[in-house]
C-alpha cells in the first residue's frame, strides 16, 4: 500500500524539480554570458566572432529574461501589479539597446542566481523537515480483526476503526461508529467552531476531534500527515510574510511604477534641458534604469527569513511563517504550560488511595484511555504494567481544565434511551461538578501529597468518590537552564499558565525559576491571562486546553509531543520537544531580524549613492551593473549566512 507516500512524495519531488529548473536556466545564462564574451573578444576579422557573441547573448536573455519577464507579466496582468522582476528585463534590454549587451547577460544572470539561491534555501527547508517526517512517522490506533495497535498512515485501510481520542487529529476520512464528538473543522473550511458529530457522522481527514472520544470506520485511505500539513503551509509562508517583508512588497509595485515614470522623464530632461546628445541621454537614463531598480532591497528579507527557517527546521524548530521569525525576535514575556510543557510528558502514578485498588485502577483507565492528557497516560500505563483490564465505557467526553466522563453503558448502542451511570475522573473542579464532595480524610491526604508536588486524580461514580490517585510528573531535563538563558536573551518575564493545583504550581515554579504562576486556570482563563500579560508575549503549551491561548498570544510555541489541538493553533512547533532549542531559536530570529535591518539599509544606501551618480554620468553602466546586482547578490549571501547558524 504506497498510497500515503504518493500523496506526500509529489510535495517535495515537486520542489525539488523546481529547483533543477531553476538551476538549468541559471547555468544557461552564466554559459551564455560566458560564450558571448569569448565571441565579443575574439579578433574582429573572424566572422564566426558575431555569431558567437549573438548566439551566447541570446541563450543568456532568452534563459535568464523568458521565465523573469513571464513571471512579470503574468503578474502584471493578473494581479495588475508591477513588480521589479519587469523592472530587471527592461533594464536588460536597455542596457542591450545602447549596446552594451554583455551588461543585459550579466545582469540577468545575477538576477536568475539570486533566485535560484532563493529557491535552495527553501528546498533546504524542505529537506530538513522529511528528514523529521522519516524520524517520526505519524500514525494512528486502529482496530483491524479485533485487535487494537497503531499503524503507521500509510498502513491504514478502508474498514478498519480509528479510534479517536479528544485532541487528537482525524487522520483519514471516515463515519463515527461509537460516541459522539465535536469537531474543528478550520483546518479545512477555515471556519473555526465546534461542529457537532454523532453516530454515522461524517468525519473529514485534516480536522481535529475536539472533546469526545470515538470510534470511526475509515472510508478513504489516510490523509496528509502533521508533518506534511506543516510544510505545506511553510510553502504557502509566502502568503503569510514577515513584517519588513510586508512593507517593501507593499512598496515594490509603487516604487517600481515610480522608477518607470522616472525613466522617460530624466532621458527628457536630459536631453532637452541638459544639453546632452541623444546617445548620451540614453545612455544615462538606461544606467539610472539598472542602480534604480529595487532588486536588493526586495530580496533582502526573503533571502534572510528563508535561511532562517530552514536552519531552524534543520534543529527541530518549525517556524510556520517566516513572518513567526519576525515575532519571535521581539518576544519580551513567555508563558509556559506546565504539565507536558516545562514537565515531561511522561508521568507516572505513584499512589491510589482507595477501599479496592484493583477496581479503582480498572476504572480509572477504562477512563483514561479515553483522553490524551499526560496524567491518562500514566493511569493507563499502569494498569498495563499490573496486567489489569480496563473497564469498558462509553461516550466519553473530555472536560477541558477539568478531566474526562463516560458511561457505563451505551446511548448508541442499545435504543433504550436510559443511559448507565456516568464515571468520572479529574481534579476537585470537577468533582464539585459532579455534585460530590470530598470527605475531611480524603482532603487530609490530597493536602498532604499536593505539598509535595504530585497531581491528584479524583475518581468517582455519579456523585460518588470512589479514590483518588497521585501521579507524578518530572521536570524536563535541563529546564532550569533554559530559563536562566532565556533571561540572558532578554526575556523580561516568564510565568506559568497551569490547570493544576496551586501547591504544585508553586513548587515547580520555584523548582524552574519562573518570575510568575497562576494555577487552577481553565481554558478561557488562560486565554484571558494572554491578553493582560506583558506583550508582547509567546504561549507555549502542549494541551487542548492551550489551544485558544496559543492562538491569542503574538506567538504561539507548541511541543510535539503534545495534542494535535496545540500543534494546529501554534505558529511554531518544537518537533523535538526540545525546550532548550527555543533558546537556540530567539538567537537565530534576532540575527535574522539585524540581518534584514543591515541588508535593507545596504540595499537603500547603494540605491540612493549610485543613482544620483548615474544620471550626473560619474558611472559608467559597468560600474552600474556591479553595484546594482553586486548588491543584490551581497545581499542573498548575507541571508544564507543564516543557513550556517549554529543553533
Ligand atoms: P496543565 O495546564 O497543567 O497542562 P490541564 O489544563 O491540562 O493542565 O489540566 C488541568 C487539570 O485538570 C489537571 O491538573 C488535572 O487535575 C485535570 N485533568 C485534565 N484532564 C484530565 C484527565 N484526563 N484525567 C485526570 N485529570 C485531568
Ligand atoms: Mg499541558
Amino acid at each position: 500500500m504506497k498510497i500515503q507516500k504518493t500523496v506526500q512524495i509529489p510535495l517535495f519531488s515537486s520542489l525539488a524539480s523546481e529547483l533543477k529548473f531553476a538551476l538549468l536556466l541559471t547555468s544557461l545564462t552564466f554559459l551564455g554570458l560566458i560564450v558571448g564574451l569569448i565571441g565579443e573578444n575574439v579578433p574582429k576579422n573572424m566572422s564566426q566572432g558575431h555569431l558567437i557573441m549573438w548566439g551566447g547573448f541570446g541563450l543568456s536573455y532568452v534563459a535568464g529574461g523568458i521565465p523573469a519577464g513571464y513571471e512579470a507579466l503574468k503578474s502584471l496582468f493578473s494581479k495588475r501589479r508591477l513588480d521589479v522582476d519587469l523592472l530587471m528585463v527592461l533594464a536588460a534590454l536597455g542596457a542591450a539597446s545602447i549596446g552594451q549587451v554583455a551588461d543585459g547577460a550579466i545582469l540577468l544572470f545575477l538576477f536568475s542566481l539570486s533566485n535560484t539561491l532563493q529557491d535552495w534555501a527553501m528546498g533546504r527547508t524542505k529537506n530538513a523537515i522529511s528528514a523529521l517526517m522519516e524520524l517520526n512517522p505519524e500514525g494512528a490506533i486502529i482496530r483491524r480483526d479485533q485487535i487494537e495497535k497503531w499503524c503507521e498512515l500509510d498502513q491504514i485501510k478502508i474498514g478498519d476503526t480509528l479510534i479517536i481520542k479528544p485532541g487528537e487529529r482525524i487522520v483519514a476520512d471516515s463515519r463515527i461508529s461509537q460516541g459522539y464528538t465535536s469537531v474543528d473543522e478550520s483546518p479545512i473550511t477555515g471556519e473555526s467552531h465546534p461542529i457537532d458529530k454523532d453516530f454515522n457522522d461524517f468525519l473529514a481527514s485534516g480536522t481535529i476531534n475536539l472533546n469526545g472520544s470515538v470510534e470511526a470506520m475509515v472510508i478513504r485511505s489516510a490523509g496528509e500527515s502533521t508533518l506534511a500539513r506543516l510544510v505545506k503551509l511553510m510553502e504557502n509562508a509566502q502568503t503569510q510574510k514577515s513584517r519588513t517583508e510586508y512593507i517593501t512588497e507593499k512598496y515594490e509595485s509603487p516604487y517600481a511604477i515610480l522608477v518607470l515614470i522616472a525613466v522617460p522623464l530624466i532621458f527628457a530632461g536630459l536631453y532637452f534641458w541638459g544639453g546632452l546628445e541623444i546617445k548620451e541621454a540614453w545612455y544615462r537614463t538606461m544606467t539610472f534604469m539598472v542602480v534604480a531598480s529595487p532588486c536588493a532591497v526586495v530580496i533582502s528579507t526573503p533571502a534572510v527569513m528563508l535561511s532562517a527557517m530552514a536552519t531552524a527546521a534543520r534543529a527541530g524548530v518549525l517556524f510556520k511563517s517566516s513572518a513567526s521569525v519576525d515575532t519571535l525576535a521581539g518576544i519580551r514575556t513567555i508563558a509556559f504550560d506546565k504539565t507536558g510543557t516545562l514537565t515531561q510528558a511522561k508521568m507516572t502514578l505513584k499512589n491510589i488511595v482507595s477501599e479496592d485498588e484493583e477496581y479503582i485502577l480498572a476504572l480509572a483507565a477504562g477512563l483514561e484511555m479515553h483522553s490524551e492528557h499526560p496524567i491518562a497516560k500514566a493511569i493507563v500505563q499502569a494498569a498495563q504494567e499490573a496486567n489489569i483490564r480496563p473497564i469498558e465505557l462509553h461516550e466519553a467526553q473530555a472536560i477541558p481544565g477539568y478531566g474526562i466522563e463516560a458511561y457505563f453503558e451505551s446511548k448508541t448502542q442499545s435504543d433504550v434511551e436510559t443511559v448507565g451511570e456516568k464515571a468520572w475522573a479529574g481534579n476537585l473542579r470537577l468533582a464539585r461538578r459532579q455534585g460530590a464532595c470530598l470527605s475531611d480524610e480524603y482532603q487530609n491526604i490530597l493536602d498532604q501529597f499536593n505539598k509535595q508536588g504530585s497531581s491528584s486524580v479524583v475518581i468517582g461514580v455519579g456523585k460518588k468518590i470512589v479514590g483518588i490517585m497521585f501521579v507524578e510528573d518530572a521536570l524536563r531535563v535541563g529546564i532550569a537552564d533554559v530559563m536562566s538563558d532565556l533571561k540572558k536573551e532578554g526575556i523580561e518575564h516568564t510565568v506559568m499558565l497551569t490547570g493544576d493545583k496551586k501547591e504544585v504550581a508553586k513548587k515547580v515554579a520555584e523548582q524552574v525559576g519562573l518570575n510568575a504562576y497562576h494555577a487552577e486556570l481553565l481554558p478561557e482563563d488562560k486565554l484571558q491571562l494572554i491578553g493582560e500579560l506583558s506583550k508582547p508575549i509567546a504561549m507555549i503549551g502542549d494541551g487542548v486546553n492551550d489551544g485558544p491561548a496559543l492562538v491569542r498570544a503574538d506567538l504561539g510555541v507548541a511541543v510535539a509531543s503534545g495534542t494535535d489541538v496545540a500543534i494546529d493553533s501554534a505558529d511554531v512547533v518544537l518537533a523535538k520537544n526540545d525546550l532548550g532549542k527555543l533558546v537556540g531559536a530567539l538567537r537565530l530570529a534576532k540575527e535574522a531580524r539585524k540581518t534584514v535591518l543591515l541588508n535593507l539599509f545596504f540595499a537603500f544606501a547603494v540605491i540612493i549613492i549610485v543613482a544620483p551618480l548615474a544620471v550626473a554620468g560619474k558611472i559608467p553602466l559597468p560600474l552600474g551593473v556591479i553595484a546594482h546586482e553586486g548588491g543584490t547578490v551581497f545581499v542573498v549571501f548575507m541571508g544564507l549566512r543564516l543557513l550556517a547558524y549554529r543553533m
